[in-house]
């Protein structure tokens, strides 16, 4: 799978990508992840814009659509894409479900807005899908484009060393992640559940499902229905 991500900061993001499960992925060529700086498609003008005032006037600047379709353009010219995702307050909020389609996909794009957001007719006319990371607004959408990116490569095979550990992880199936623990058994006299000490397996995952439906019925019941 490969994402190219389109962003006027794109520096904002190496670290993610430079790190642990996604760094380890992507020198594996399992992945690629792809930063694009969008100020090397600016309009040829002196300042090289690639913002302006908005229309009709009020505070913060708009990213321009010019350079963002010259960008979208070329990456299209090179290869097909599945999607031409944005990052967007107002957009679908993201669940597991999303990461699990999208991460079947082969090739995407994400662009992301900063200050005001990007001219509407970018949204209207070169995206394909609108993406929220939660109720709330951050500053840029690199923070959200690298949340959405390794939510998503997380489940390309071979991406984590235990190909089951992420069908255990919390949202699959609905349910939220059971407990976890690790040595030692016993810190300060807080123990550790004998069942998971027991080695007897079949016990084990069938005390961990139900740990998993407790703990989505006490912290999100909505799940169960
Ligand atoms: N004026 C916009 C917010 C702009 S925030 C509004 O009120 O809806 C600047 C950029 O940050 C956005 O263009 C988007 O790309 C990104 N962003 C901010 N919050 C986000 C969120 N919750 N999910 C996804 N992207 C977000």
């Amino acid at each position: 799978m490969r994402i190219d991500i389109i962003s006027a900061v794109p520096d904002l993001m190496q670290s993610p990508f430079n790190h642990s499960i996604l760094k380890r992925a992507i020198t594996n060529n399992l992945v690629s992840v792809n930063l694009i700086n969008l100020r090397d498609y600016a309009i040829e003008n002196k300042q090289k814009q690639i913002d302006d005032y908005a229309f009709g006037g009020g505070a913060g600047m708009v990213l321009m659509i010019e350079p963002i379709d010259k960008c979208i353009t070329k990456l299209k010219a090179e290869r097909v894409y599945d999607e031409v995702i944005y990052m967007s307050p107002d957009g679908e909020l993201l669940t597991q479900k999303i990461c699990n389609n999208l991460s079947l996909l082969k090739n995407i794009i994400i662009l992301c807005g900063h200050y005001k957001g990007v001219d509407e007719r970018v949204r209207q006319h070169l995206i394909t899908k609108e993406i929220s990371i939660g109720d709330y607004v951050l500053s840029g959408g690199e923070i959200p484009a690298a949340v959405l990116s390794d939510a998503i490569l997380r489940l390309v095979p071979g991406v984590l060393n235990d190909e089951t550990s992420a069908l255990s992880d919390s949202f699959q199936d609905n349910l939220l992640a059971p407990p976890v623990y690790t040595r030692p058994a016993e810190y300060k006299g807080w123990q550790v559940p004998e069942i998971v000490l027991s080695g007897h397996a079949a016990n084990i995952d069938k005390w961990r499902h139900e740990q998993s439906i407790a703990r989505t019925k006490l912290r999100r019941p909505e799940l169960l229905k």
